[in-house]
């Protein structure tokens, strides 16, 4: 079983996750399930919108290091509220949003600021689909360029940094660059 109280007795003595996945806090986007892991599979940081801010960095540079993680996984997902309030907040500016919720879209912000100046600013469902895209995008590269710790792992092969979609209506995972190859996870 994923949660067997042998395999947690196990892991009480430390934890070697064979993948970090950097996702959204969205309820139906729990990155264990998704991926059908269990106790010690995966290190995982959730936040809205799965931005990276230097906390996310930190978290992804201590598994990595810690550990010895080869993958992280950057996971959005189909219809993101993150990305839809940016968007929203974009095209019809608010007062009396919160200092914090604004510390989550301008992050989201710069990724999709861009989409509303090109064709897709008139079809809404497009949008949000590039909008999400671009979003996992900014956030795989800010975690691949934006830490000399993550920089140094990568270069010497000893860390994957890649981006992937989880669609809402299919559960279906697909990856950028295709799927990475990784470990496998421990057996249980
Ligand atoms: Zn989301």
């Amino acid at each position: 079983m994923l949660t067997s109280p042998s395999r947690r007795a196990e892991l009480a003595a430390g934890q070697e996750p064979f993948a970090i996945v950097l996702g959204c806090s969205d309820s139906r986007v729990p990155a264990e399930i998704v991926f059908d892991q269990g106790l010690g599979d995966l290190f995982v940081i959730r936040v809205a919108g799965n931005i990276v801010a230097s906390s996310q960095v930190g978290s992804v540079e201590f598994a990595a290091a810690r550990f010895g993680t080869p993958l992280v996984v950057v996971l959005g997902h189909s219809q993101c509220g993150a990305v839809l309030a940016t968007l929203e907040e974009l095209q019809q500016p608010t007062e009396q949003q919160s200092r914090n919720l604004r510390s989550i879209v301008d992050r989201v912000r710069p990724s999709v600021e861009a989409l509303l100046a090109t064709e897709l600013a008139h079809d809404p469902d497009a949008l949000v689909r590039h909008a999400v895209r671009a979003n996992i995008r900014v956030a795989t590269n800010h975690l691949r360029h934006g830490s000399q710790i993550l920089e140094q792992l990568i270069q010497g092969d000893r860390l994957l940094v890649v981006g992937a979609e989880y669609s809402l209506d299919t559960g279906v995972v697909e990856f950028f660059d295709g799927v990475p190859v990784s470990r496998r996870p421990t057996t249980r």
